[in-house]
This record gives structure tokens, sequence and C-alpha cells, in this order.
């Protein structure tokens, strides 16, 4: 496939000190990452916290108040869009309905030539096959799925071989189902190219599910970058712990300290933690995921009534309430009434309080 990424090598990205204003505000306020070439990242986090911000200036159509990008070991500064070598699909990047998908995947190639000296018509159908929909060139973009028309704008922006693919939550208008099929596919695809690839979802199973390395962004800053594995067990901040996934976050006061061992006092009831380096008096945030409660098993107990449940399909979801505060677990069993949880101190990670 070394056609489909035009031969060109795969780009590294660099932001250093990446600070963008709005008047008064900061949608940016002092981004440093590095993407590395051929990775899947990742920005997530919720609305408003800079994510799109951040792919616009990689992008070039955000000029940073401060700081750099730099693309493959390049500045970025002064240098336009069409000059960055990156492919950009965007949420509602509408096709041009009165093209066929062929004409709208060419018009990717509108600033340069095909790459790999291939003519346009071979590039075109080589993107289409790439993006599962040879043979659909013709068509008229208004006959296809939603997700048919993101493969499309898929296609037509790795027309002229970038560096780099931005996406920008190509899937927030799909319904589930289809969600969960298409990420699956842009995530063969950019192996299958080994294209640099930015991803922005506010959808953290998203993130977590096809990403190398995940940014988790608050507030115009990175709280944490990580594999998906390493931050959904090892979260920094109390932030990133309650983001991915339905953590069960605990703030109280240490009691006791030994070495590797702490006792955390939570809401009057003594929970042993694994806790390094934590001493008598530090305040502390314990977290417990749903799926390490084990009913009436485990060092530290802790007795709850359910309130409610979610049958998952592979799994229950319990929400329970804990002497007034909020308790979800995660177990095969169906709960009702009073249940007794357990975890061992190895299950919990403790975070700093901020
Ligand atoms: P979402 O998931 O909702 O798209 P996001 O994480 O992508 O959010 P951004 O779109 O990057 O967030 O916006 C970051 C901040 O900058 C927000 O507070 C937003 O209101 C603000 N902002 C973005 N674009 C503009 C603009 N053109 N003018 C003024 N403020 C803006």
């Amino acid at each position: 496939r070394d056609s489909a990424t035009g031969g060109r090598s795969a780009a590294d990205v660099r932001l250093d000190g990446l600070r963008v204003e709005y008047g008064a505000t900061a949608a940016l306020d002092g981004v440093d990452l590095h993407v590395e070439p051929g990775e899947f990242f990742t920005l997530v986090g919720p609305s408003g916290c800079g994510k799109t911000t951040t792919l616009r200036s990689i992008a070039g159509f955000e000029t940073p108040t401060a700081g750099t990008v730099d693309i493959a070991g390049e500045s970025m500064r002064g240098v336009p869009p069409e000059d960055r070598g990156v492919g950009v699909v965007f949420q509602n990047y509408a096709l041009f309905p009165h093209m066929d998908v062929a004409e709208n995947v060419a018009y990717g190639l509108r600033f340069s030539d095909a790459p790999g000296g291939v003519g346009r018509d071979e590039r075109v159908a080589d993107l289409l096959d790439l993006v599962d929909l040879g043979g659909f060139g013709d068509r008229d973009p208004a006959t296809l799925s939603g997700g048919q028309r993101q493969r499309v704008s898929l296609a037509r922006a790795l027309a002229p071989g970038p560096r780099l693919l931005l996406l920008d939550e190509p899937m927030s208008a799909l319904d589930a189902r289809l969600r969960e099929r298409l990420r699956v596919q842009v995530r063969e695809i950019q192996q299958e190219l080994g294209i640099t690839t930015v991803y922005v979802t506010h959808d953290q199973e998203e993130a977590l599910a096809v990403s190398d390395r995940v940014a988790v962004m608050n507030g115009g800053r990175v709280e944490q970058v990580g594999p998906p594995r390493r931050l959904y067990r090892e979260p920094n901040t109390q932030f990133v712990a309650e983001f991915l996934g339905d953590n069960n976050v605990f703030d109280g006061g240490v009691v006791a300290a030994d070495g590797d061992r702490a006792t955390v006092r939570v809401r009057g009831h003594d929970l042993v933690v694994d806790g390094p380096g934590l001493s008598v008096g530090d305040r502390a945030t314990v977290c417990v995921r749903p799926e390490r409660l084990r009913v009436d098993d485990g060092e530290n107990r802790l007795t709850a009534t359910v309130a409610s449940t979610e049958f998952l399909g592979d799994a229950t979801r319990v929400h329970c309430d804990w002497d007034g505060a909020p308790l979800t677990a995660q177990t095969d069993r169906d709960l009702s009434g009073t249940v007794t949880f357990g975890f061992d101190p190895a299950d919990a990670h403790v975070v700093p309080v901020e």
C-alpha cells in the first residue's frame, strides 16, 4: 500500500506551550504534546476542553497566540493548511451533492497530483478499495449511509497522500452500532497505511478502544498522556479517574501508613489500600473500578443498598447507595436489597487530592 500514503514516511507532531485565546478566554492554556510517527493518538475530554482547537492548530486553521506546532521536525509557523501535508476529516464534512463519489474523492487532489506517479482515476479507485467502497465511484452521495459517507470523506482526505491524518469526531453523527464498526475500520486503515493520526472524541470508551496513546484534556490543558490501559488503571488525577469509566472515587484522610500500605478513612470507614509514599495526615482519593468490587469477598468491605441496575449484556452495572454516597459495581449477578461488596488493597488506586 505504499501508494496509499504516496510513499511518504509517517511524520511526528510536536506541540510546545500551545496557547490559543479568544478575547479574554484561553481555549488552550499551554498544551505540550508529542505524537510519534505512525501513532494513533487520541485527544479526549469533556465539551469545551480544547480538543478541536488543538486539532485546528495542527491543521493550520487556527493561529496560536503563543507556542509552536512542528510537523516532521519543521516549524509550521506561517505555513498554510494546504501546504502542511495533512488530511482532515470533520464531524460534518459534507460531501458535494452535485458530484458523484469518485469526483468527491478526486476533489482531495485539487492541490496536488496523485502521489506515486499513478493517474487520478487509478488513485481514486485504490482509495475506494481501501475504504471498502470499491464499485461505489459513480454513486450519488445522497444514496449512501452515514458510515459510507464518512468513509468517502476519509478517502478524500487520504487522496493526496498526507503525512498526517486529523479526525475530528468523525463518528459522532452515526448511531452506536455503526460507530463501533467504523472505528474498527478506521483503525485498520490507519494501521495498514502506518499514517500518524490524531483523533478527537469526547467518548472515553472510543478513545480507549482504538488508540495507541490517549491525551485526556481538561480546561485547555493536558491532564495525562499514556496508553489506554495505563490511563485506565493508573490515573494521575481525580479528573482522569472520573472521566475514564464509571470510577468510584472516595475522598479521605490517611490514618495509618506502613511502607506500601495505608489506611484511608473515608466517611467513617477505614479502607486499606496500596499507597506507597502516603503519610498519616495526608489527604487521599481512593479509586476503585466497578469491576473490582466483588460480592462478599475482599479485605475491605462496603455495605450498600442497590438503587438501580443496568443490564449491559455481558455484565450488570449496579448503582448503589453507600451511606449516602454513590457506589457502582459491575457483576454478572442480579443483585437487589442490601449487598456487601469487597475489594483488596491492590484493587484500589490512590491519587493525590487536588
Ligand atoms: P467539543 O467537544 O464541545 O467540540 P472541544 O473540546 O473541541 O469541545 P473547543 O472547540 O476546542 O473544545 O473549544 C475550547 C474553548 O474555546 C471553548 O470554551 C469554546 O467555547 C472556545 N471557543 C472555541 N472556538 C471559539 C471561537 N471561535 N470564538 C470564541 N470562543 C471559542
